[in-house]
């Protein structure tokens, strides 16, 4: 038996985003923008994608652009309104835990004259909507903040925050990365605050290569790439239509069941959280507030890597912190205020729908054989 853990890096493809590819591919393989029958079928695939995620998060379809990924998404609402705002102001505000894909844009900005303020968490771990409060001034164009750490599985308050930037100045616009919360919390947009939010296809049983951008009508934003006027100019390019139409499979088939899941994450990291105190040298970094499908834990005496690998002997695969900071220290665990030492040794667990408690309870026992034999090793 496999024990994939990992699936806050990336998910298996379910079966309905598999059929809805392959039937885009084989069967509507026409150019969305052609003006012939096979052009209108394969937009008509678009238009049903962009709808499926419009339900979900309450938005109108009209509000929602498909990206290559969450990492085009945040490049383009960051990038695209300081370019649209370059006249009114250029302060950016975010937060310290962000993922690259935020953090590196707001830094080529940086070297090109703009102020960037990164949020700290506060004495108590928490990322304060205080702070965003006193941060924002008439020069703000955009505030950036993650809906679910990747790392820790922290939730933000981005209801709170949003409000309180607003409160201070309506003028600016608030950007949430809900790729670790999209198809796994329930998302409603309709009469909130946010204006900008990015989402990607292979966190949530689609292929990689696809994401999306919600952008609330009337919010200024200019595109990063430019050609032949597709999506109302806002991302030229022939739209990627099988991938596309796999991401609306997906939300389709799994929009359902975000509460059934989150039952199922919740009996798992119980479970998972009481074996673990059996365990000495375990220290769990996630607490009990944090999304249920991430727990990061960290073995005392045992790098990351090296327990990763020794798990991955018995095929069950694991993060050593993120897939996305290989080897270079966690910046977030760090931000949380986490010890160095306990930040190397920390490794991630996230679940998808098809993690089992019998799948638990075998990581659980080949872990306990690490920190034995491992230890021995020292
Ligand atoms: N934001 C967060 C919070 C992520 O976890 C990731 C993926 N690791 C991204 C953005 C980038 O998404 P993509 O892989 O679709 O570019």
């Amino acid at each position: 038996m496999e024990i994939y853990l990992d699936n806050s890096a990336t998910t298996k493809v379910c079966a309905e985003a598999e059929a809805a590819c392959l039937f885009a591919m084989r069967e509507e393989f026409g150019n969305p923008s052609s003006l012939h029958k096979r052009g209108f079928e394969a937009e008509k695939l678009i238009d049903e994608a962009k709808k499926q995620i419009a339900n979900l998060i309450s938005c109108d379809k009209g509000e929602i652009f498909f990206t290559s990924g969450a990492t085009e998404s945040n490049n383009l609402a960051i990038l695209g309104r300081a370019l649209s705002e370059n006249r009114r102001g250029n302060k950016i505000i975010t937060t310290a835990i962000e993922h690259p894909s935020v953090l590196e844009a707001c830094a080529f900005l940086e070297k090109r004259g703009y102020e960037i303020v990164k949020i700290y968490p506060d004495e108590n771990g928490k990322i304060n909507p205080i702070d965003f409060y006193n941060a924002v001034d008439e020069k703000t164009i955009l505030v950036s903040a993650m809906m679910v750490n990747n790392e820790t599985g922290y939730i933000l308050p981005v209801g709170e925050i949003a409000k309180a930037v607003k409160r201070k100045n309506k003028n600016v616009c608030f950007h949430v990365d809900a790729v670790q919360g999209f198809l796994k919390l329930p998302i409603k947009l309709k009469n909130s605050d946010i204006d900008l939010m990015s989402i990607s296809g292979h966190k949530v049983y689609a292929p990689k290569g696809v994401g999306a951008i919600y952008i609330k009508k009337g919010t200024r934003i200019k595109p990063l790439i430019y050609g032949g006027n597709q999506q109302n100019g806002l991302r030229s390019g022939t739209e990627s239509v099988p991938l596309i139409s796999a991401f609306g499979a997906s939300v389709k088939a799994n929009g359902p069941k975000i509460s059934e899941n989150l039952e199922h994450y919740k009996k798992l990291r119980a479970r998972l959280l009481l074996k673990l105190s059996e365990i000495p040298d375990i220290t769990v970094v996630s607490d009990e507030s944090c999304a249920p499908f991430i727990v990061s834990l960290s073995v005392k005496g045992i790098r990351s890597e090296i327990m990763l690998h020794f798990l991955e002997q018995y095929d069950i695969f694991v993060s050593s912190g993120s897939a996305c900071s290989k080897g270079g220290g966690s910046y977030v665990l760090s931000a949380f205020g986490v010890l160095k030492e306990v930040s190397d040794e920390a490794i991630r667990l996230s679940f998808s729908r098809e993690t089992t408690e019998e799948m638990l309870d075998v990581f659980i026992e080949k872990l306990k054989l690490g920190t034995e034999t491992l230890a021995k090793k020292r």
